[in-house]
C-alpha cells in the first residue's frame, strides 16, 4: 500500500489522480488532500478517501469546511498549511498538482522529506529547475514527471544511455488557434481560448496551450529534467496528441510513447514506476486513428514559445520572471482585462523591466516573482 499526499486535489490532475486511486484501492491510499477554495468538491473527496489531514488554502472557507465535516479530519489553512502538510512526511508519494508558482514551496518540503515526487506542477521546474534537481540529488529523491510529454520521454529513456541522445522531440497539439491567422489572434474570446481540441484541463494551462506558452514552459521543464542543451530540445506540432513525445538517438533510431490522450496514464506511471499495473481505463484503437500529422511550429505567431527558448539563455531568475508575468497575464486575460495578443507583450515587458539576478536562489526566485507581479498589477490596474 502506497500513501499519497495529493496537492491540488480539486483540479483536473487532482481529480484524475483520485480516479486512479479509486481504481486501485489495495495499492493506494490518500493521507492528505489540498484545495484552494472549492470546498464542495473537497468535502466529497474527504468522504470518499478519508484523508488524515486536508488543507484549504483560502482561510475564509475554513470555518464553513469545519462546520460541514466536523472532526472527520484535521484541517490546515493557508500557504503555511500547504508547507505543514508536506512536512508531515506520513506518505510515500507526493502528487504535486497545484497550478502555478504556489506549488513550489510544498514540493520542496516533500523533497526534503525524501518522498517520491510525481510532478504535474511544471512551474516548479520552470522557476527553480536547477535548485530542484540539486535538491533531488542531495536527498536522493525520485522526481517522476506527470506532464505527458515528459512522462513520454522519461519512458523512452528507460534503459538508454543519456550520452546517446541526439535530441528530444516534444509534441504539441498546437491548441485551438493552430490554424487561425496571426492578425485574428487579437480578437479571440476567452471561451474560444478555453476550447482546447484534445485535453480537458484547468483554465491556466488551457490558455497556456492556446498561446503555446505551455510548450515553452515544457521546453524549460525538459531542459532541467533531462539535462540537455536547448538546441537538443525540439518542438513539433502534432494535432492528434497521440504521440506524447519522442527521443532520437545517436544512430538515428527514434523511440516514441503513444496512447489516446488521457492524463490518467502518465499519473498512473508516476505512481507505479518502475512497475506497470494492469489498467483498462484508457486504450487506443489504431483502426480508428486515420492519420498522425506533424508540422513545424510558427514561432512568429506563437511568440510565447520563442520567448521561452530565449529565457533559457538568459538564465538566472529570467524563467521566474517569465512565469510570474505569464501567470498575471493569463489571469488578466481570463478576467477580460487584456487581449489575447497582449499576453506575450506583457511577458516581454516584465523581462525587460525586472532585474535578472544571475544567481537563482530560493530568495532571488521569490523576490523576482513578487516584483514581477507588483510591476504588472500596477501597470494593468
Ligand atoms: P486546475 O486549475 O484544474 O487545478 C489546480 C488545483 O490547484 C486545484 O485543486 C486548486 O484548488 C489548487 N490551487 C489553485 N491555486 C492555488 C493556490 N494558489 N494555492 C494552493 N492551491 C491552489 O489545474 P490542472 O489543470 O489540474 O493543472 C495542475 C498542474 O498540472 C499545473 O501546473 C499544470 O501545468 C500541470 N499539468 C496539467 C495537465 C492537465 O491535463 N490538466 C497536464 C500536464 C500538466
Ligand atoms: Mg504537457
Amino acid at each position: 500500500m502506497k500513501n499519497i499526499l495529493l496537492l491540488g486535489s480539486t483540479g483536473s490532475i487532482g481529480i484524475s489522480t483520485l480516479d486512479i486511486v479509486r481504481t486501485f484501492p489495495d495499492q493506494f491510499s490518500i493521507t492528505g488532500l489540498t484545495a484552494n477554495e472549492n470546498i464542495d468538491l473537497l468535502i466529497e473527496q474527504i468522504k470518499e478517501f478519508n484523508p488524515k489531514t486536508v488543507v484549504i488554502r483560502n482561510k475564509e472557507k475554513a470555518g464553513e469546511l469545519k462546520n460541514r465535516i466536523g472532526n472527520k479530519c484535521e484541517i490546515l489553512t493557508g500557504d503555511e498549511g500547504l508547507i505543514e502538510i508536506s512536512k508531515r512526511g506520513n506518505y510515500e508519494i507526493l502528487v504535486s498538482a497545484i497550478v502555478g508558482f504556489a506549488g513550489l514551496n510544498p514540493t520542496i518540503e516533500a523533497i526534503k522529506q525524501k518522498k517520491r515526487i510525481a510532478l504535474a506542477n511544471k512551474e516548479t521546474l520552470v522557476v527553480a529547475g536547477e535548485l530542484i534537481i540539486e535538491l533531488c540529488s542531495q536527498y536522493n529523491v525520485e522526481l517522476i514527471p506527470v506532464d505527458s510529454e515528459h512522462s513520454a520521454i522519461f519512458q523512452c529513456l528507460k534503459g538508454e544511455n543519456k550520452n546517446n541522445i541526439d535530441k528530444i522531440i516534444l509534441t504539441a497539439s498546437g491548441g485551438p488557434f493552430l490554424n487561425k491567422p496571426t492578425e485574428e489572434l487579437k480578437n479571440v474570446t476567452v471561451n474560444e481560448a478555453l476550447n482546447h481540441p484534445n485535453w480537458k484541463m484547468g483554465n491556466k494551462i488551457t490558455i497556456d496551450s492556446a498561446t503555446m506558452m505551455n510548450k515553452g514552459l515544457e521546453v524549460i521543464e525538459a531542459f532541467w529534467l533531462f539535462g540537455l542543451p536547448k538546441d537538443k530540445i525540439e518542438v513539433i506540432i502534432h494535432p492528434q496528441s497521440i504521440i506524447h513525445s519522442m527521443v532520437e538517438f545517436a544512430d538515428g533510431s527514434i523511440k516514441a510513447q503513444l496512447s489516446t490522450p488521457d492524463m490518467k496514464l502518465p499519473i498512473l506511471y508516476a505512481l507505479t514506476y518502475p512497475e506497470r499495473y494492469s489498467y483498462h481505463g484508457v486504450r487506443t484503437d489504431f483502426k480508428l486513428l486515420n492519420q498522425l500529422t506533424f508540422f513545424e511550429p510558427d514561432f512568429d505567431k506563437f511568440t510565447c514559445l520563442k520567448i521561452a527558448y530565449e529565457v533559457i539563455d538568459e538564465g538566472g531568475v529570467a524563467p521566474s520572471i517569465l512565469n510570474a508575468a505569464n501567470e498575471v497575464a493569463v489571469e488578466y486575460f481570463l478576467k477580460g482585462i487584456i487581449k489575447f495578443n497582449q499576453i506575450p507583450e506583457i511577458i516581454r515587458y516584465a523581462l525587460d523591466k525586472i532585474f535578472n539576478h544571475q544567481r537563482a536562489t530560493l530568495e532571488t526566485i521569490f523576490e523576482s516573482d513578487f516584483r514581477t507581479r507588483e510591476l504588472l498589477k500596477k501597470k494593468l490596474n
